[in-house]
């Protein structure tokens, strides 16, 4: 049994007149994350810690941000992808773990739907995914809610993979 784990972590900036989406999921708020996808900083940090845990390049690599035809796209498609050549490399996720680092707004209200959301992208059940959140105690960019950051770890099982 090969065993493997990866490591994921993403920052967006917070601007006025987009939506905020975290985890798949839209949250009510003055301001959203500033990219070129929905900027869900929460699934590309999970993207990330998936690809490194597979050996695969990062999430830029996959989907750059000069690549139109994914512009605004919803990142649990990223996710979906991910699941994809997860799937075609023989890798099966053993689980993923999160956390959102964002002063406001409040977090856990959504976090069962985020879930929701990302286990069923990826293919895993809602017990295989943690999703955590914390402010920065007032400090540095998130502290002065400049930007939303996320980190991510992920575990990959397989008897079969071939890398
Ligand atoms: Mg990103």
């Amino acid at each position: 049994m090969k065993f493997r784990t990866g490591i994921g972590y993403d920052v967006h900036r917070l601007v006025e007149g987009r939506p905020l989406i975290l985890g798949g999921v839209e949250i009510p708020f003055d301001r959203g994350l500033e990219g070129h996808s929905d900027a869900d900083v929460l699934c590309h940090a999970i993207a990330d810690a998936l690809l490194g845990a597979g050996g695969f390049k990062d999430i830029g690599h996959f989907f750059p941000n000069t690549d139109p035809t994914i512009a605004g796209i919803s990142s649990l498609h990223i996710l979906s992808r991910i699941r994809q050549l997860l799937e075609e490399t023989h890798w099966e996720i053993s689980n993923v773990d999160a956390t959102l680092v964002a002063e406001a707004p409040k977090i856990a209200p959504y976090l069962e739907a985020m879930i929701d959301a990302m286990s069923n992208s990826l293919g895993i059940s809602r017990d295989q995914i943690s999703i955590k959140a914390t402010t920065n105690e007032g400090l540095g960019f998130p502290g002065r809610g400049e930007g939303i950051a996320a980190l991510a770890t992920a575990a990959l099982i397989s008897d079969t993979a071939s890398r």
